[in-house]
């Protein structure tokens, strides 16, 4: 079945159980008071999320949030795991078990935004090792979103769209503004986390 192709180098599953989902890791990073935390707390309350149970769980241990989604039809299991340290941090380990990466700065905020920038220099140059060692190749093999947050604060913004775009093209990424004060955005940023790491499982597992 589809579920079974999941094992992958980005699966964080470490038990097989059966035809259970996909489960994925997804790392939030950015620097403080961007707004992480809230747009995790608009995943968790998804349309998305898989009817049946509700499934829902907090690990508070350390502070990683899991979710099932139902998109298109296939349900996959997502946690995320919010780095709201201001150094960036993110070693060999965390890398490879990590499906998808977004990149959060704030729309009101240069110094997240130029943070932004030094991250997916950080990331990139993860990947290229990553990529070189494991599929012989350039191609990046993780999900990666730039994410322009609180772009309903239309008055004290400091990084305009083009900016962002710029910056996300430099990378040959996808990018986003979102709101999660007027939950803008927020679903299609979902989707865009689950439907990349589809495609790069099916890239990792031809
Ligand atoms: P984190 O430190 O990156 O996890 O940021 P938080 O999620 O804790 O958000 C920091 C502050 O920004 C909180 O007061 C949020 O209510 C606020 N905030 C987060 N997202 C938005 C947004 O899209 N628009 C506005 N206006 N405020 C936001």
């Amino acid at each position: 079945s589809r579920s079974d192709s999941s094992e992958h180098p980005s699966s964080s599953s470490s038990s097989r159980r059966g035809s259970n989902p996909a489960r994925h890791h997804v790392v939030i990073l950015g620097e403080d008071n961007v707004g992480k935390t809230s747009l995790v707390s608009h995943f968790l309350n998804s349309e998305y999320l898989t009817g049946y149970e509700s499934y829902c769980d907090t690990l508070e241990e350390n502070n990683e949030r899991s979710v099932s989604v139902l998109i298109e039809g296939e349900e996959t299991e997502l946690t995320f795991q919010c780095e709201s340290s201001s150094d960036i941090t993110v070693d060999d380990t965390t890398f490879s078990l990590t499906a998808a990466f977004l990149v959060v700065y704030s729309v009101t905020d240069r110094v997240s935004y130029e943070y932004a920038g030094r991250t997916l220099a950080l990331l990139r140059y993860l990947g290229t090792k990553l990529s070189t060692h494991i599929l012989g190749s350039d191609s990046f093999p993780k999900a990666l979103i730039l994410v322009g947050n609180k772009a309903d604060l239309a008055r004290s913004r400091t990084v305009t769209e083009e900016e962002g775009r710029t910056l996300a093209n430099k990378y040959n990424i996808k990018f986003i503004e979102t709101s999660a004060a007027i939950t803008h955005n927020v679903d299609e940023l979902l989707v865009g986390i689950v439907s990349q790491i589809r495609l790069r499982s099916s890239m990792m597992n031809d």
